[in-house]
């Protein structure tokens, strides 16, 4: 699962989120509706293809005319009544009626996603149903439970799988129904484009992908295609067909349809390379105690800097996804790994459209010229890199453990917060050896203090905004970060930054390298708060829209 849907699930589940921060003002419209659209700030999403080869370009169009089959997928797996309501909605032209066709395309059916899925369409279930259309609408657990009981050990995997359906026959019992069979109708047209995709690349990677994938949507077995996208390096990268499981809200079993379909990021890509290049020399210097550094790290998961010109299905749906890690399939994971999927051109519009406003309210004038994207993407791969680093398996009392089941339900926060702070102590080792340009610690402390807002803007009870909470106080309170008090806002000491982040790295280093929990909630309890400066400036932030709403030129 990916951390950035986890945030987002979270983000989905605040229901006080769009009466405390929206607010009364529209953007857009006068109605209730427009103001709920207008949080969603409208963006142009695409990237450079004048480096494809022509045949690699027609080869994009196949692809992007497959994915966009998935839109209307997607939609039938969210609800069972949504078909009909797509019409309804549609045959209405009157300016309200297309107001809610619009809303109800970013949701992807009759619930406010933002909105803890209330519904504003009249007439429809005043809850989403937790059976999705995975499951027939009356179907309760206990029935289903007490089926999967009866059935052989073949049915029971399917019945509990990612890609079968669960209907009712003629006779009123369960039944299995397989994707391949359920949305042949938009599945099949879909491996036909992406055959004719894989005839015109030349990347072998790509070809073997597209070709493997296009199989599995008639066989309903992702192995394959599975290990040949994790083999994946293509100008072309390509993610689609059935992964997550949130829209399962009754097990989690069933697997949405959706698609990131995006061009690498090839000086990114260098990037990542270059930091790669360094991170046993990180290890070798982390801020602890050096018994607690790890003499020979192992392999890093691989990363990819993308960015995206088309997404479909649960991959434009609500608030959007900036990064991801799959395949979900722990046989894949187990062999080959996992892969991490950063989208730098999303990352950017969300930077624009959300962290920018933000800063113009929080941070001192004189401050806000040293907001920079690049050092607000740096800082992000930087945080994926750190996982990789301090430590992980660890002795506790002579017994072989791991920081994560010492930490227990404090680890999340422990973790994000230590990828965060370690991160910024590596760009500046990295600063200071020459390895990246000295001009980037003129922005790099001042755009990660505006982008701690963003993230505790949702609140502190999920894992990553609590761990933010509480570098933001202790960094205060090392009088790293200043409050204005006539003006309300928040500036970096640039004298007393880089000593704070250090201490806190080796704070967090320590405590996990001690396994300490009592530590662990120490820290957290004393610093995971909103003080009332904190909780003033994140008052003010009621009309800086929540995420964007995507357009994507290359698929008109
Ligand atoms: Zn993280």
């Amino acid at each position: 699962m990916t951390l950035l849907k986890l945030i987002t699930a979270t983000i989905l589940t605040m229901a006080l989120l769009s009466t405390t921060l929206i607010g009364q003002k529209p953007n857009g419209g006068n109605s209730d509706l427009a103001q709920k659209i207008a949080r969603f700030a409208p963006t142009t999403l695409t990237a450079d293809t004048s480096k494809l080869t022509p045949k690699d370009r027609q080869a994009l169009d196949k692809i992007i005319a497959a994915a966009k089959l998935l839109d209307p997928l997607f939609l039938r797996q969210v609800w069972s009544g949504n078909d009909a309501l797509e019409k309804k909605l549609l045959a209405d032209k009157s300016a309200a009626g297309r107001e809610r066709l619009h809303y109800f395309y970013i949701n992807d059916g009759p619930w406010s996603r933002l909105d803890n899925n209330e519904p504003f369409v009249e007439g429809v279930p005043h809850e989403k149903p937790a059976n999705a259309n995975y499951y027939p609408d009356d179907m309760s657990k206990d029935e289903f439970n007490s089926w999967v009981q009866g059935l052989s050990e073949t049915d029971k995997q399917k019945a509990t799988g990612f890609f079968y359906l669960i209907r009712r026959g003629p006779d009123r019992k369960l039944t299995i129904v397989p994707y391949s069979e359920a949305y042949k109708e938009y599945l099949g047209p879909a491996a036909a484009l992406l055959r004719e995709a894989a005839a015109l690349t030349t990347n072998v990677t790509l070809k073997d992908f597209l070709n493997k994938r296009a199989a599995a949507f008639a066989s309903d077995d992702y192995y394959e295609s599975d290990v040949a996208w994790m083999d994946l390096d293509s100008p072309i990268d390509v993610t689609i067909g059935p992964y997550e499981t949130y829209e399962d809200e009754l097990f989690s079993y069933k697997a949405a349809f959706e698609s990131y379909v995006t061009l690498r990021d090839d000086a990114e890509t260098a990037k990542l390379a270059k930091f790669s290049g360094h991170l046993q020399e990180l290890e070798n210097n982390l801020p602890i105690d050096p018994r607690y550094r790890n003499p020979k790290l192992g392999a890093a998961s691989p990363i990819r800097v993308v960015n995206e010109v088309f997404g479909s299905g649960e991959g434009n749906s609500g608030v959007q996804t900036a990064a991801f890690n799959l395949p979900n399939d722990e046989r894949v994971v187990k062999e080959k790994g996992s892969k991490r999927v950063m989208l730098k051109n999303v990352q950017d519009a969300k930077f624009n459209k959300t962290l920018i406003p933000i800063s113009k309210v929080v941070l001192d004038p004189a401050e806000q010229s040293a907001l920079a994207f690049d050092s607000f993407f740096t800082h992000i791969l930087c945080h994926e890199l750190m996982h990789g680093l301090g430590p992980h398996n660890i002795m506790v009392g002579g017994q072989e453990t791991t920081v994560r089941k010492q930490l227990k339900e404090l680890y999340s926060s422990i973790e994000e917060a230590k990828a965060d702070m370690t991160g910024l102590w590596a760009l500046q080792y990295m600063i200071d050896h020459g390895i990246i340009d000295k001009s980037m610690e003129r922005t790099l402390y001042t755009t990660y203090l505006a982008s701690m807002f963003r993230s505790v803007r949702f609140g502190i009870t999920e894992a990553h905004g609590r761990g933010v909470a509480m570098q933001f106080n202790y960094l205060t309170d090392e009088g790293a970060i200043k409050f204005n008090e006539a003006k309300g806002t928040f500036s970096v000491d640039h004298a007393k930054i880089k000593a704070g982040v250090t201490k806190l790295t080796r704070d967090l280093l320590t405590l996990e390298a001690e396994g300490s929990y009592d530590k662990a909630k120490a820290i957290l309890d004393k610093f995971a708060v909103i003080r009332p400066p904190m909780q003033q400036a994140l008052d003010k932030l009621k009309d800086v829209p929540v995420d964007i709403e995507p357009m994507f030129p290359l698929a008109k």
